[in-house]
């Protein structure tokens, strides 16, 4: 059995989060990799390292002085040597990125020095090997990763020393240079090696026990999700719930990697195992919804035309959303029209314009904006073929008075998405999960 660790911010932001990290790795000998983030906030008012570091940046890039932010930065690291009684001489480092810390040092060299520290430390503190991301993670300029060179590097590595530790967040690129991925890229770190060493299992330790039935914020203490595919969580992730960065997932699903999102403060809690394929799912328990997840802010348009060809229409509507960088979330088709959802993030400003050139292209008899729209969907792998699921949704959600503006059923009927007034959504959430998930 092989795993690799990965630990965010929060589980490293302290010499007791580091003591936590070690008791972790050292109560299974097959957790052989630990990739490890910048060191997090402590505290709500706290600062994580990585916003520290690209302040500092802002502030060389306007010549401003970034003495205080640096000490501040410095501090933390040794303060966290100096508890551990670590040796690592992070002085020596310091001095020598201060010494470079000018207006030509690239925000991704200065960046990364984050996960650089308090990996080093990490290293130290475990006893093992640390492997250098800029001696692993090969990235092209368009951040694509070179999987081939990367699994060489991790796996003789891990031949070599037996146990490693690896920065998360950034890679090389094919000048040598350093450079990060976006944020919260040490998640895809980790999945990159746990593929490069055909991990059994990604550990994801947060802060979290997993991923959540609901969002919090709406409904009280939901159900932590002990087991959900890879689909399910494609589906949960796309409608808004976020669990770990989106880039993470696809290296360890294609290697059949099984992914475990644990809580480093709760270690003993099994968290949330996401894989491929669950077999064994009682259909007799009525619990059919895996989770909840939606996003306000939607816009319908409908666009009615009389003896339209609406497939030569929708197929202009699509080329001129394409040309506006609109992505269409659904469809639905009559005869004498279709409608579409998008996004008013994804639109902006450029509705009136989209709706413009529509005119132009279809000349249709009408078209219809309703805004403010929420999608709130309901996924779980148990729905799927089984006749009455949506009835019984949709019952729910009308006697609690929640008005349904549009629908839509993935093919594989893996969710079912409803389409809901804005200032009705956290109803719709509530509605579900105290009917079917809680
Ligand atoms: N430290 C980086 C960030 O804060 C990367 C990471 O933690 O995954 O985004």
């Amino acid at each position: 059995m092989l795993k690799v660790t990965k630990f965010g911010g929060s589980s490293v932001s302290d010499a007791s989060q580091f003591r936590k990290v070690k008791a972790i790795i050292e109560s299974d000998e097959s957790r052989r990799i630990a990739v490890i983030s910048a060191a997090g906030k402590r505290n709500s008012e706290d600062h994580k390292l990585t916003d520290l570091l690209y302040l500092c940046h802002a502030h060389l890039t306007y010549g401003v002085s970034c003495d205080e932010i640096f000490n501040t930065i410095a501090s933390r690291f040794i303060e966290i040597r100096d508890e551990l009684g670590l040796s690592f001489r992070v002085e020596d480092e310091i001095d020598a990125i201060r010494k470079s810390l000018n207006r030509d040092m690239s925000v991704d060299e200065l960046v990364s020095r984050g996960e650089y520290l308090t990996s080093r430390l990490m290293a130290e503190f475990l006893g093992f090997h640390f492997l250098d991301a800029r001696d692993c993670i090969f990235m092209d300029y368009d951040g694509s990763f070179d999987m081939v060179k990367i699994s060489s590097a991790v796996s003789e590595a891990l031949a070599e020393y037996g146990n490693l530790v690896i920065p998360g967040f950034y890679g090389r690129i094919p000048s040598g240079k350093v450079r990060v991925m976006s944020r919260g890229g040490s998640d895809i770190t980790g999945a990159l090696a746990a593929s490069a060493i055909k991990a059994d299992v990604y550990e994801n330790w947060t802060d979290v026990s997993g991923i959540l039935m609901a969002d919090p914020r709406i409904v009280k203490n939901p159900r932590p999700i002990s087991r959900i595919t890879y689909g399910e969580l494609r589906e949960l992730a796309f409608m808004g719930a976020s669990v770990l960065h989106e880039d993470a997932v696809q290296p360890v699903r294609e290697s059949g990697i099984a992914l475990n999102i644990r809580n480093t403060n709760e270690p003993d809690n099994p968290g949330t195992l996401i894989v491929e394929r669950i077999d064994g799912d009682s259909k007799e328990d009525g619990r059919f919804i895996t989770g909840i997840a939606g996003r306000r802010n939607f816009d319908i348009i409908t666009v009615v035309k009389h003896n339209m060809d609406c497939n030569e229409g929708l197929r202009k509507v699509l080329k001129i959303l394409d040309q506006n960088n609109t992505p269409v979330e659904h469809i639905s088709m009559g005869l004498d029209s279709f409608a579409f959802v998008i996004s008013q993030a994804a639109v902006g400003n450029r509705l009136d314009g989209v709706v413009a050139e529509i005119r132009n292209a279809i000349s249709p008899d009408d078209i219809k904006i309703r805004d403010g729209i929420a999608l709130v969907a309901a996924v779980g792998r148990k729905m799927g073929f089984r006749p009455g699921i949506s009835g019984k949704l949709f019952k729910a959600l009308g006697e609690n008075g929640v008005n349904i503006r549009t629908i839509a059923q993935d093919a594989d009927e893996l969710s079912i998405i409803v389409g809901v007034e804005n200032s009705q959504y956290e109803t719709a959430v509530r509605v579900l999960y105290e009917g079917f998930a809680g």
